[in-house]
Formats: C-alpha cells, structure tokens, sequence
C-alpha cells in the first residue's frame, strides 16, 4: 500500500525511519524515557515536505483523555513566561476579543492571556489537567475539535495551539474545524517543530520532537499548505521563546548522553541570572490569518 500525504494528498514519499514503537507502549506525558525517542514508521512527502507516521495508530485521542502528568507541572511556569512574550506579538494583529487555546492543559496560556485583556476559552481532552484549569475559573471543553466546530462557528477572534498539531490523527480534518471556528479576519497561532530546520537536519533522529506521541512533523511549507487550503493564510513565522531555568533545562534533556557536559556549559549562564530566554531554530511559531 502507497503512503498518502495527510496533507497534500499525494503519493510521492520516502521512508525516513521504521518503527520501533508499540502504540501500547507510548507515553503520553512528559516523562522522558529511554523509550521517548522512539517512533511510528515515518515517511516524506517529496511534494509538500510534510513528515507523518504511517500508518497512524487508530484512537490515538482515547489517550489523552485519562492522561495524569505530574511532569508538566514542572514546566507551568516557563509556559506563562514564554505567554507572556508571544502575547503581545498576538496583540500587534489582533488587540482584543475571543481566544480558544486548543490543548490548553492546566490553563497557564489562558490565565496570561486574561492579563493581557482577552476573553478566554480552551479545550482539553485530559480530564486532569482540564479539572485543574477550570478551578482557576476558565472555561473549558472537553471535546474533539470536529464536535467543537460544529457548534461555535466563526465565534473566536483568535485560535492557538501550543504543541498541539504534531499529536493530529487528520491534519485535515482538524484544520477545516480551526477554519470554522475562527472569525473571518481572525488570528491562527502554531507552535509545532520544523522538521525542515537547522536543528532537525544536524541532529536526525536525536532531534527532540522525534517522540511515539508524535505522529505529523511539519516544516513551514507543509503547514502553510495545508492552512492556505482551507482559507488560512500565513502572515509571520517567529521562533517560540522558550523561557528556561536551570532545573527545566536538565530535565527536558534527559533523553541526551550529552546532558552533562551541556549543563556543565549552561552553569555559568544560570548563576549570572537564573532564567534566560532561548530562541532555539526549529521551534517554529507559525501566524496566520483567516481570509475575510
Ligand atoms: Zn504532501
């Protein structure tokens, strides 16, 4: 059977890596395990240059909904640090009104985002992390994207997602609802890894998206195709601010050998001040516009 691109709908690829992942196995959270790295058989697509696994593991959604992840509390407060960097960049295109933060988790976006003027809502599948945020007094759904579109059309000034579009089981699908339940005019925010970057290319396999969860690897040209086929135009690209302290950093690379010898060369950073703001190539903040 011949891969068809979940984006451009072509059949011309290339394998890039087999599997060596169980769907059993997979973890769901931000525990990292010498098992993190591993993947779904992967493959190119020479058109569009989007990565997918294929094929991809059916229900991959059950997942999340039961997912308990102590671990992400570690990163709360780097995530409102980098909020509130990408925040005013949102308010340079759109100064205020209605955002849905699709994959909102505990809700650190959303209560910045509130700082920062804006009426909020988000959608959640993990019934933890949803719990949790809807104690801070937010709104959130607990339902598919598909169910959500249905009912709130053209409803929302802004839509973003925060290491969402990687885990799509239908890049399609999921981009007509974003369609859908954006204003015409309104503002669509990515955050997703380049597979076409710098950082990709040197490191291979080793790159850090390369993760089971992980089933679309999208580059900027992939990403702005599939948008622009369904009526969302790309304005910018900016590179997420990943705001770091010392303990987050040792953590988010503990899938690497090198881990010491880095954080032998970060020490001296940390102890001048104790956060800093990376810009690291590949971590691919993605603008666009719905067309009016
Ligand atoms: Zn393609």
């Amino acid at each position: 059977m011949k891969d068809k691109c979940p984006v451009c709908s072509l059949q011309k690829t290339i394998q890039l890596y087999p599997a060596d992942v169980d769907v059993k196995k997979l973890s769901f959270t931000y525990v990292k395990t010498p098992n993190s790295g591993k993947t779904f058989r992967s493959v190119k697509c020479l058109n569009c240059t989007h990565v997918f696994c294929s094929p991809i593991p059916k229900n991959i959604y059950k997942n999340y909904e039961d997912v308990v992840d102590s671990e992400y509390l570690k990163y709360t407060k780097s995530i409102r640090e980098s909020a509130k960097i990408i925040l005013p960049i949102i308010k340079k295109h759109v100064t205020s009104g209605l955002i849905l933060d699709v994959g909102c988790a505990t809700g650190e976006f959303l209560s910045i985002a509130k700082q920062f003027g804006y009426e909020v809502e988000g959608l959640e599948l993990s019934k933890w992390s949803s719990e949790i945020a809807r104690k801070r007094k937010l709104k959130v759904y607990n339902t598919l994207l598909k169910v959500l579109a249905k009912k709130h059309t053209n409803k929302y000034d802004i839509v973003t997602l925060f290491g969402v579009i990687e885990h799509f089981q239908d890049p399609r699908l999921e981009m007509k609802s974003l369609q859908k339940l954006l204003k015409p005019g309104g503002l669509l925010v990515v955050w997703t890894g380049d597979v076409d970057s710098i950082s990709s290319k040197l490191l291979g396999k080793n790159w850090w998206y390369w993760q089971g969860q992980h089933i679309q690897y999208f580059s900027e040209k992939s990403l702005n195709h599939l948008a622009f086929n369904y009526g969302v135009r790309h304005i910018q690209s900016k590179i997420y601010p990943f705001v770091a302290f010392y303990g987050l950093v040792e953590n988010s690379l503990s899938r690497y050998k090198i881990r010491p010898l880095i954080m032998a060369l970060l020490t001296p950073l940390f102890l001048l001040k104790p956060r800093w703001t990376f810009y690291i190539p590949g971590e691919m903040l993605w603008f666009g516009v719905k067309k009016t």
